[in-house]
């Protein structure tokens, strides 16, 4: 088995990430995410907003809807642009995207002859009301981005921030990829966290260098190796419609080097078209404010989490997760599950800790193969009470990474967690 089919099957196995639809024969490039994928998500997003929300000044939240005016689309030049070119074999009628298969005009899969390229608009379609008449049409977004350009006049009257100033979202986009797969790194149906940052354009360089390095102190917090995140720029051809500067952190997955998040200098070309297309002064301070986007999918980053995550020798197989990231941060055993006083005592510290972290509790089989199975899903600690707990109310806590233990005093339970939470 290859990193990936181990990372997959794990996810399967230890309710990370399951197939979507998978008892109706699955739903390509779908997935639902068990209770520990939903956790570790939860963490990834709740960090992502501490640091680029609530660490710094003037940025506001939004949570806008995913359905918006289909005006909306044709203003942002999604309608028109968000096109990728297919092409389909001829013979096993698989598609792909042109611009992902260089010169070659034969099928990769079958050698058969290639379709001539047509422009394939990547948003879903669906219809509101009861008739499906064209009037009805809408679609459902393909970036998060655009709630908070037509909601710029909200916030700007209800707040009066001073550029510049940001407005952040954390919400679902859908997207009608041609080539999806490679688990969730490309998926129809994910998660962005998107911060449009709106700024005086004389200083939009130095912003874009300050985001840039943020997106890097950012992946370094949720454990990715420096030396795997590399920068790129866009060419001018590569880059949207919408864009005048992007540079992709890319990184080393399993299946290549591959774009992780985006970072995208937008002009005033959002809230210049709304402004035209609405009838609506999106002006602010004197003119349209020019904006810098870093926009960083949840799934491409929960993936790269647990690639860099991932670790198995012949003893057994980690999920060396940031403690911050990790599903439970402890995990508390009696030694053994037939004496009353043990169990009675862990129940306790159990109930405790839970009050303050997410905690486990495991009383089945034997010590080793419940620390194997927190191992697995990157608890970073596991306390045991023993005999000598009821002597002297000590416990042993034992380290994920180094499988090395230590004991200390129940009332400093707390505290020594807390402290090495990162
Ligand atoms: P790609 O070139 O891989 O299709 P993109 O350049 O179209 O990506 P952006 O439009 O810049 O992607 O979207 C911003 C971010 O949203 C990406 O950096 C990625 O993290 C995430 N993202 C985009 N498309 C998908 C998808 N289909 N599945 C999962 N995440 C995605």
């Amino acid at each position: 088995m290859d990193l990936m089919e181990k990372i997959v099957s794990l996810c399967k196995r230890r309710g990370f990430v399951y197939p979507g639809s998978e008892i109706y024969g699955g739903l390509s490039n779908t997935w639902d995410f068990g209770p520990f994928g939903l956790a570790l998500r939860k963490n990834i997003k709740a960090l992502w907003w501490r640091e680029f929300v609530e660490k710094e000044e003037n940025i506001l939240g939004l949570d806008g809807g995913i359905i918006l005016s289909p005006r909306v689309w044709e203003a942002s030049g999604h309608v028109e642009n968000f096109t990728d070119p297919l092409v389909e074999c001829k013979s096993c009628h698989t598609r792909f995207r042109a611009d992902q298969l260089g010169d070659t005009k034969k099928c990769p899969d079958c050698g058969g002859q290639l379709s001539e390229p047509r422009r394939f608009n990547g948003m879903f379609r669906t219809t509101v009301g009861a008739t499906e008449d064209s009037n009805a049409v809408v679609y459902l977004r393909p970036e998060t981005a655009q709630a908070i350009f037509i909601n710029f006049k909200n916030i700007v009257d209800s707040f009066h921030p001073k550029l510049p100033f940001g407005i952040a979202q954390i919400g679902k986009a859908f997207r009608n990829e041609i080539t999806a797969g490679n688990f969730i790194f490309r998926d129809i149906e994910f998660e962005q966290h998107e911060l449009e940052y709106f700024l005086p354009e004389a200083i939009w360089e130095e912003k874009y260098d300050y985001w840039l390095a943020k997106m890097h102190d950012f992946a370094k917090l949720i454990g990715l190796a420096p030396e795997m995140v590399h920068e790129r720029e866009h060419s001018p051809q590569e880059r949207s419609h919408y864009s005048k500067k992007t540079v992709d952190l890319e990184f080393d997955f399993p299946f290549g080097r591959k774009e992780l998040w985006g970072l995208a200098y937008r002009t005033d070309y959002d809230l210049r078209n709304h402004s035209e297309k609405s009838g609506v002064d999106l002006k602010y301070e004197g003119s349209f404010p020019h904006v810098i986007e870093p926009s960083m999918g949840v799934d491409r980053t929960m993936l790269a989490v647990l690639c860099s995550a991932y670790f198995e020798d012949e003893k057994r197989v980690v999920l060396k997760l940031q403690p911050s990231l990790a599903p439970y941060k402890v995990a508390v055993f009696p030694l053994v599950a037939n004496k009353e006083e043990l169990v009675g005592k862990a129940r306790g510290i159990y109930e405790k800790l839970k009050k303050s972290f997410m905690t486990a509790w495991d009383d089945r089989g034997n010590i080793g193969k419940r620390y194997l199975s927190q191992d697995e899903i990157g608890t970073p600690w596991c306390v045991t009470v023993d005999y000598q707990t009821l002597e002297d109310d000590t416990v042993t806590i034992r380290d994920r990474n180094t499988t090395r233990q230590e004991r200390i005093k129940v009332a400093n339970l707390e505290t020594w967690i807390k402290e090495r939470l990162v």
